[in-house]
């Protein structure tokens, strides 16, 4: 293979930490790539094994595998999937660029305990994601789809009968009705899991433009008989609903679900509580046996009430189970996309051998959330 640039910045990752997260930020396929960037390697020691990556892998693939240690202290620059928490920030060295998820929309506080640090700090939720230059760095996007899918799966396995229409001799049972709230990236792809399992497929969004995506892949859109054709704000993403509009949505939503085995609720709007959609009177509704799984359950609220992380059944026989790290659960196609996503977003700093932002530039601008006086551009501001 022909030898290309010079690496001289230095990309390291650590093992993930928090119980959920089985994923790594690091792949073997990403360390080749990255080097052609000119950017060389390191991962902590056994980081990739939940992902059934081993060290050997890294190795081979032209990494070095070293301890957490040492990790932090020759890296440039560090990839995350759950942002560092304020230990470790407070082990790493200044001037060292973090780049992942850091919840800047949410936590300003955090933003600038990361500034404190001296940390320079890429936020990929700030990511402007209609850029088409950007899209191979749009972690939303591939790991919601990982999350779509194993949604269903989910809903499938703790779901009491088929998801197809099956003929026995014992008689013909009728397929699952799903229905699928919130038609964005991680909704298309439970609308197409569920309709090859053979489910019959309802969608719901309240941006104008997902009826077409719905239909075209072959779910019937509900239609609540309500107008919000304004639904769709800055960027082609949902806008937060008044609270007339939340109410009267919850009300036909609710009255509609009851006639529903499964349902899978996916909406968020950027940067904000998830909208509830399912009222308690909308769970009570439900028949017996039913199952819900809402991935936008968090610490901030889910889009069904009273859903929390985990699985609850009702007194009325209803499995809600509230699915935030789905993606986790797919755990090596979802690092791999990830690790690309992540990979990317560094490459693109990486200008004449170093680490450089340009705040003059959209990119630069929008991703980097603290040390931006660290830009030579921010200069005389
Ligand atoms: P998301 O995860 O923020 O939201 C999921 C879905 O929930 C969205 O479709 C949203 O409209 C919907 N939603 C929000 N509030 C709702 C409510 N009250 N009731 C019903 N539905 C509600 O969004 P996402 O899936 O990451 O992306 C949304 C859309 O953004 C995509 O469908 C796509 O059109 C666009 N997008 C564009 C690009 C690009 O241009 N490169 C990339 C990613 C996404």
């Amino acid at each position: 293979m022909a030898e290309t640039a010079q690496a001289t910045v230095v990309f390291g990752v650590l093992n993930e930490t928090s119980d959920h997260e089985s994923r790594v930020a690091l792949t073997p396929d990403i360390v080749a790539r990255l080097r052609k960037a000119g950017v060389s390697c390191l991962i902590e020691s056994g980081a990739g094994v939940a992902a059934n990556y081993v060290d050997e892998d890294y190795t081979k693939a032209g990494a070095e595998v070293v301890s957490a240690d040492e990790v932090i202290s020759r890296s440039d620059a560090l990839g995350f999937i759950d942002r560092p928490d304020s230990d470790l920030v407070a082990r790493l060295k200044p001037g060292t660029w973090v780049i992942g998820m850091l919840g800047s929309f949410t936590d300003a506080d955090y933003i600038a305990s990361l500034e404190q640090a001296g940390l320079v700090g890429v936020g990929i939720e700030k990511l402007p994601r209609q850029l088409s230059s950007a899209q191979s760095m749009d972690e939303m996007t591939s790991q919601n789809s990982v999350m779509g899918y194993k949604a269903v799966l989910v809903a499938a396995n703790a779901y009491g009968s088929f998801f197809p229409m099956m003929t026995t001799a014992a008689g013909t049972i009728r397929p699952a009705k799903v229905l699928i709230l919130g038609a964005g990236i991680a909704g298309l792809q439970a609308i197409g899991t569920a309709r090859r399992l053979g489910a019959v497929v309802t969608a719901y969004d309240v941006r104008p433009a997902a009826q077409g995506e719905v239909e075209s892949l072959g779910a019937k859109f509900l239609d609540l008989g309500l107008d919000f054709s304004k639904g769709q704000g800055e960027g082609g993403y949902a806008r937060q609903l008044t609270p007339e509009e939340q109410a009267a949505q919850q009300a036909a939503v609710d009255e509609k679900a009851a006639g529903f085995d499964v349902i899978i609720t996916t909406a968020k709007v950027p940067g904000r509580k998830p909208p509830m959609l399912l009222t308690k009177a909308g769970v009570d509704g439900l028949k017996r046996g039913a199952v819900i799984v809402d991935c936008a359950a968090s610490e901030l609220g889910g889009n069904v009430e009273g859903s929390t992380v985990g699985t609850q059944v009702t007194e009325g026989g209803v499995t809600i189970i509230g699915a935030p790290y789905l993606a986790s659960e797919v755990t090596n196609t979802a690092s791999n996309l990830l690790a690309r996503n992540v990979a990317d977003v560094l490459a693109h700093f990486v200008r004449d051998g170093k680490l450089t932002m340009d705040l003059s530039e959209e990119l630069d601008n929008a991703l980097v959330v603290a040390g931006r006086a660290e830009a030579p551009a921010a200069e005389g501001k």
